[in-house]
């Protein structure tokens, strides 16, 4: 899916970066361990043990690229199988996502987080190593026609409530007050188990103090998962999040990409197709097929529910993550959702005030953006 970036962060971020790499550069040179997030170590690797653990990096280890660079597996001496991300040279933004994704994912520390387990800065090389997980990504399972079925109702509803309490941690829990501003199903990693981790804190942001919203004129994300208020005005918050995850939430009850389903008169986006069939009374046609005959349809409407509640378009209108983990839990009613406007009738945007590395030239049809 295409992706914005920023190649720009706000002062408080840019020296608790700068601060943090600093840190992790100057204990490189006295220590091999450095103490973080909650007595967890984040290891320095040299890039030699790197490159045996991953094989010389070779293909056969491949298991992903992103807008980083290549994601490749590999095992430690101590038998340990991580995945390597490797900081593509061409990479201009990659490095301001390398230092943040350090300094955000080391303060950090909840099951449903990807753990970092280290990192390697030899000359030009920059890689950051993972715990592994074994399943990758939610996308690679979920739109994968051969694979589908290998996620049930359960293990369905096991990730959307496993990545509510990952997100409600990030914007209340922690020690930091963090905006992920990229969740996605590309970025919901899953173990052996199907348990999820939210990954990829290259764009996260630290809110200070009582800060609960702020603005950019670099707007960063992955069109389709964008709150209208942030591809828009470059307005950001927990609520901007809270709409990523609504759009993440119809996508795994209907097993459909919020991409696939063109924009035209015949057919509708997700959002508008959800909205349509929740309107006429027909919500159940938009539970997956393939687990419809073995969910719970209840908690799957509700789930749809959830997940209406969560995209509508004014981000007060938006339950907090709190409240989202609370209606996941319980079967209190719920409120009935406003329709959704954005995605249905604001069809051309234009997106070029809003940064010059936004990839688009001059309008931008947010719904058209397709995936990589
Ligand atoms: P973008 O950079 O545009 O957000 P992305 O999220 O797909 O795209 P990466 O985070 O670099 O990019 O990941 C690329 C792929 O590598 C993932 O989709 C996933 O399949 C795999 N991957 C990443 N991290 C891990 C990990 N810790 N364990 C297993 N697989 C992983």
């Amino acid at each position: 899916m295409d992706k914005v970036r920023e190649t720009s962060s706000s002062s408080l971020q840019t020296n608790f970066f700068r601060d943090g790499l600093q840190h992790v550069e100057d204990r490189k040179l006295q220590f091999s361990h450095v103490q973080h997030g909650e007595d967890q170590e984040l290891q320095l690797f040299d890039f030699d043990s790197v490159k045996m653990a991953t094989d010389n990096f070779s293909f056969c280890n491949k298991i992903g690229e992103g807008g980083f660079g290549i994601v490749y597996k590999g095992n430690l001496s101590t038998g340990q199988a991580i995945a390597v991300k490797r900081l593509s040279r061409t990479s201009g933004q990659g490095m301001i996502e390398f230092k943040n994704e350090i300094m955000l994912i080391s303060k950090l520390q909840h099951r449903n987080l990807v753990k970092l387990v280290g990192v390697c800065i030899e000359g030009e090389e920059k890689l950051l190593l993972y715990e592994y997980l074994s399943n990758k990504s939610l996308d690679k399972i979920l739109f994968d026609p051969s694979k589908q079925a290998e996620l049930d109702w359960t293990k369905r509803f096991r990730i959307i409530e496993g990545v509510a309490c990952g997100l409600l941690y990030l914007h209340r829990d922690s020690r930091l007050k963090v905006i992920h501003r990229d969740l996605k199903a590309s970025n919901i990693l899953l173990d052996e188990h199907m348990n999820p981790k939210i990954s990829d804190f290259g764009m996260a942001r630290i809110f200070g103090g009582k800060q609960d919203l702020a603005n950019t004129n670099r707007v960063v994300g992955t069109y389709g998962y964008m709150a209208p208020e942030y591809a828009l005005e470059g307005v950001f918050s927990e609520k901007s999040d809270v709409f990523s995850f609504g759009i993440l939430l119809l996508e795994i009850v209907s097993g459909v990409k919020i991409k696939s389903l063109f924009h035209d008169e015949q057919h509708l986006g997700l959002l508008s197709y959800a909205w349509q069939l929740w309107s006429e009374g027909k919500v159940m046609q938009l539970i997956d097929q393939r687990v419809i005959n073995s969910c719970n349809q209840l908690e799957a409407m509700r789930c749809i529910h959830i997940g209406l509640l969560c995209v509508q378009d004014y981000a007060v209108d938006r339950p907090t993550m709190y409240k989202v983990v609370s209606m996941l839990s319980t079967e209190t009613p719920l409120n009935p959702p406003k329709m959704p406007l954005y995605i249905r009738d604001v069809t051309h945007i234009n997106l070029s005030s809003y940064g010059s590395d936004i990839n688009s030239t001059n309008e931008c049809t947010i719904t058209a953006i397709e995936s990589r």
